[in-house]
């Protein structure tokens, strides 16, 4: 039996009958940049995550880029992050020409470690930028806590974390912006890139708006530098249709998280430490990925895709090392848990139409390798 890492055809069967109209709608109408269907998306998508206001975005790696634009955030300024997660959120600050200051993750979340985050500000510190890795938000009461005692902004990178919550509030709405993507692999994703920026604040969602079409206001007259960051009708469509099932696939995801603690307590893997399952420790963890912990890791890897069952590393290489980070002159050492994170981890599929013999079958193949 083969198992992808994730599969997106069964969902798009049961969506086909009401997005494929609706694309071809838009063909017809011609109107492609932002515009209603936009608008809708994003009063949608600010109201399911606890937002006053959403600004569609060509990718959830602009909307990162649009925070820290819109705050005025570039040479001279320090951003505090993590260093165990996708490029772009890095990616984001170097491209402003800000300086990177990353802190370790907690080993039990892989995210930023909010006993640390104080010692990391400095006077030139202006931002924290928490990432909700896999689906589960960071500790944001800490993230608060020292944000507002040094007056810093607070930009979740909750690319991976759509409907995630800590402590009943969800994802993008506690910060002063959300950062989400629409890539197809993300929870909510459209048929191509896009994402949103989401925002409590009215002045800061207009300036976002401005900033996402050149800084143009009115047409043609700019007080700001912005550019093309615009999200278009077919993406935001397909992404305002797919909101509705979000919650369905959320808990099909649960369920599966779910089913594999089952069938992993069933083998001897937990208790001999051979697989570490990932620990829940907020009241709604999305799943957008399942990330263990195992031993011989990169040897069950090539285990795995010799019974053709998918998988994925993310990340092998921790952001301080990244040669293109060379410059912020970290090292290999400096952020243990991140670089072990990057050697023990791998990802199983989880997505929501995962069947039951699909899961059992992942934990077979696992128990095989250890079983030798
Ligand atoms: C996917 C992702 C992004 C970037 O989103 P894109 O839409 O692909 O640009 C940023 N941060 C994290 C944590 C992500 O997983």
């Amino acid at each position: 039996m083969k198992v992808p890492l994730l599969d997106l055809k069964p969902q798009y069967a049961q969506i086909q009958a009401e997005v494929e109209p609706e694309i071809l709608a838009i063909c017809k109408s011609q109107a492609f940049i932002l515009g209603p269907k936009v608008q809708e998306c994003e009063a949608a998508v600010a109201a399911y995550c606890g937002a006053a206001h959403g600004v569609g975005m060509t990718s959830g790696s602009d909307a990162l880029i649009v925070a820290l634009m819109a705050e005025g955030i570039g040479p001279g300024d320090e951003v505090i992050t993590t260093p165990y997660s996708f490029f772009a959120t890095v990616g984001a600050i170097a491209r402003l020409g800000a300086q990177t200051r990353f802190v370790d993750i907690d080993p039990v979340t892989f995210n930023i470690d909010g006993r640390k985050l104080a010692d990391a500000v400095t006077p030139r510190t202006k931002a924290i930028i928490p990432v909700h890795l896999y689906g589960q938000m960071a500790d944001m009461d800490a993230v608060m806590a020292v944000a507002r005692q040094h007056k810093l902004v607070v930009i979740e990178d909750a690319a991976q974390a759509i409907g995630a919550e800590w402590q009943g509030r969800r994802a993008g709405s506690i910060g002063d912006y959300g950062c989400f993507s629409f890539f197809p692999s993300k929870n909510l994703g459209c048929f191509g890139d896009g994402g949103m920026l989401t925002m409590q604040d009215p002045a800061k969602a207009h300036r976002a708006t401005i900033l996402r079409n050149h800084g143009s206001e009115p047409k043609y007259y700019h007080k700001l530098v912005g550019g093309n960051f615009r999200l278009d009708a077919l993406q935001a469509a397909v992404v305002t249709i797919k909101l509705k099932y979000l919650d369905g696939w959320t808990a099909g995801r649960q369920a599966n998280a779910a089913r594999y603690q089952k069938l992993f307590a069933q083998t001897g893997l937990l208790t001999s430490g051979k697989v570490q399952l990932p620990a829940a420790v907020t009241n709604r963890h999305i799943y957008n990925q399942f990330v263990i912990r195992a031993q011989n890791r990169d040897g069950l890897i090539a285990h795995l895709r010799s019974r053709d069952i998918g998988t994925e590393i993310y990340y092998p290489v921790p952001l301080h090392l990244q040669e293109c980070f060379r410059d912020l002159g970290y090292k290999a050492g400096d952020f243990p848990e991140s670089e072990r994170a990057a050697k023990e981890t791998l990802a199983l599929p989880i997505y929501p139409e995962l069947s039951d013999a699909m899961a059992a079958r992942v934990v077979e193949v696992i128990d095989e390798f250890y079983r030798g």
